[in-house]
């Protein structure tokens, strides 16, 4: 059925890059095969997923929306996507998103924009806009992206999806394409909260082969899912911060967060109102922290190893620097030029100590205010993205505009707390409105218990 509608819609949706059908149905009949044989199947098993085009997978392409990598199959699978394989979820294909996950938009993908299953004119946000979409539509019941400084959650709030950034080092970074190490982590885009969860227990846990993997259990999160619909949030100790909403934040998504408090509140929730100050520099420091990691990141597209391989024009014996420098020309797009040379300009001798290392130390203060704020209340909450889904094109020529769509997702990525974005209801405009509730390192599960009471 989703391998129709995906037939029917995607053209015009443009969610995937990659539709695998075969390798699908073959999945799904080995799970008819193990179900039959009497194997323990987990809850998922036979629940087809979607992929964000960043994860590794063996007999599919990864072009993680480059045309630097176009056609590149990789010869082994990313960790998430083995533990999809070994849980019997069908990977119905690849999807789209900004190039290398750099965007909020999906308009910066090589391979052209997603659309908003909402209203095709808008974006779905991004970079995991593809993803997104995929579960918006109807083109898939789940789907895993990425969240750098907000891919999961935003795109979540712009098309009415759910989508959860476990703590940093919750789900496996091998085998994910990195952008910004100290920041990338996987996790769930569903339709609801519940499903979140069974595919975060699924894709969540210790891994080996990622030096930053947390060697603890996940957190119980169908569990605490579980006992928020069933009994709210009665003394649950919830902060907003103040920092994030009020100016800069559309009016429609203001009320239906300022609904969302007063709902917890009647939930039984005490609510308290805590600062950050950091909070505002933080948009900051991600746009060095971030384009720091990914210009040292993508050094290893050299036109040698995998991948696109370009001679320049007219030299009649080109050295492997001019191939190199040809290559990343003609490969990457603008938006990775871009932050490519900011990094490059800020870990530069001289200038490190100046951008890079007042970055870290903003850094360090983002995190203290987590803390200070986490005394105070066991979850904090807020909206996930200032505006609505916007119209493609508006925000492409102003790269700060676009940036500013982050404000709210990325302090919790420098911390590398949990966060989770879940709808809640339309704006003035008639567009899906997200909330975002954030929990302390490893506390994933208080994440769920109080987004299932929201929902
Ligand atoms: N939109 C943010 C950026 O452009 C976040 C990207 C991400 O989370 N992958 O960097």
């Amino acid at each position: 059925a989703h391998l129709d509608a995906i037939a029917a819609h995607d053209e015009t949706i443009h969610a995937f890059l990659h539709v695998d059908p075969e390798g699908a149905l073959a999945a799904a009949d080995e799970v008819d095969r193990r179900r039959s044989a009497g194997d323990a199947l987990g809850p998922l098993a036979g629940v087809p997923i979607a992929v964000k085009d960043l994860l590794c997978t063996v007999g599919q392409p990864t072009t993680c929306g480059s045309r630097i990598l176009e056609g590149w199959v990789p010869p082994y699978d990313a960790t998430v996507v083995t533990r999809l394989r070994e849980a019997g979820l069908p990977i119905l294909g690849k999807t789209n998103l900004d190039e290398f996950a750099m965007g909020s938009s999906t308009e910066h993908s090589a391979y052209g924009p997603t659309r908003n299953p909402w209203d095709t004119e808008r974006t779905p946000g991004g970079s995991g806009g593809g993803s997104a979409a995929a579960v918006a539509a109807r083109l898939a019941p789940l789907a895993v992206g990425t969240d750098t400084g907000g891919s999961i959650r935003q795109p979540g709030a712009l098309t009415g999806t759910v989508g959860v950034k476990p703590t940093y080092g919750g789900v496996s970074r091998y085998g994910i394409v990195a952008m910004a190490s100290s920041l990338d982590q996987a996790g769930p885009v569903t339709r609801t909260v519940l499903d979140a969860a069974l595919l975060h227990e699924v894709i969540g846990g210790h891994d080996p082969m990622d030096s930053t993997s947390i060697d603890a259990p996940v957190p119980g999160v169908v569990e605490a899912a579980r006992r928020g619909h069933a009994d709210g949030v009665a003394g649950l100790r919830i902060g907003v911060v103040r920092e994030l909403g009020g100016e800069g934040f559309q009016t429609g998504v203001q009320q239906r967060f300022d609904e969302a408090v007063e709902l917890l509140t009647k939930a039984g929730a005490e609510v308290v109102e805590v600062s950050c100050p950091s909070f505002t520099q933080a948009l900051a420091t991600y746009y060095l922290v971030m384009p720091s990691e990914v210009s040292s990141n993508l050094a290893r597209f050299d036109a040698m190893r995998y991948g696109l391989r370009v001679s320049p024009d007219g030299v009649a014996d080109p050295s492997a620097e001019q191939v190199m420098a040809a290559t990343r020309d003609a490969g990457f797009g603008d938006e990775v030029k871009r932050r490519i040379i900011l990094g490059t300009y800020a870990l530069s001798s001289g200038y490190y100590d100046a951008y890079y290392g007042s970055a870290q130390k903003v850094r360090a203060l983002v995190a203290r205010d987590f803390d200070n704020a986490f005394a105070q209340a066991d979850v904090l909450v807020s909206p996930t993205s200032p505006t609505t889904a916007f119209k493609m094109g508006e925000k492409l020529d102003d790269p700060l505009a676009m940036y500013l769509q982050d404000v709210a997702t990325i302090p919790a990525n420098l911390a590398g707390v949990p966060g989770i974005s879940l709808p809640a209801g339309l704006a003035e405009d008639g567009l899906p409105v997200g909330v975002q509730f954030l929990a302390p390192l490893q506390a994933d599960d208080r994440l769920y218990h109080a987004a299932a009471a929201l929902e």
